[in-house]
């Protein structure tokens, strides 16, 4: 069994081996813009990605990582490292429905600054 997110039009979803027990909510300025909150997985829990072409991309701040958005409906799904060694990657953990945020702890980030978790 997976645990799936998927974007508001359903063109783009995720697939990973189990929901965390923690979600992200970071202060840099990318995220507050977005609105969003972010569930990291490590590389070996994502089952599955979608295809490269249902998504628009956006990178900054040294351009380390790509910021995946629904070409359809918009809803940032996603972030991928683009050193492909990296094992994290982070999920719009909203995407996966109102129960993880429900349930999960919010742990804040403060990205803006230290990068370190504030909490
Ligand atoms: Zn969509």
């Amino acid at each position: 069994m997976t645990e799936r997110a998927a974007c508001h039009c359903g063109a783009v979803h995720i697939e990973v081996a189990a929901l965390p027990s923690e979600v992200t909510l970071c202060n840099c300025s990318l995220c507050v813009a977005y609105g969003v909150i972010w569930a990291y997985h490590d590389v070996a829990d994502i089952v599955s990605l979608p295809d490269a072409s249902l998504t628009d991309t956006y990178a900054w701040n040294g351009r380390h990582v790509d910021f995946h958005r629904c070409r359809t409906c918009g809803c940032i799904t996603h972030w991928m490292p683009r050193d492909a060694s990296r094992q994290k990657r982070g999920i719009n953990a909203r995407l996966f429905g109102a129960e993880l945020l429900a349930t999960a702890r919010v742990r804040h980030k403060d990205g803006a600054n230290t990068g370190k978790y504030l909490d």
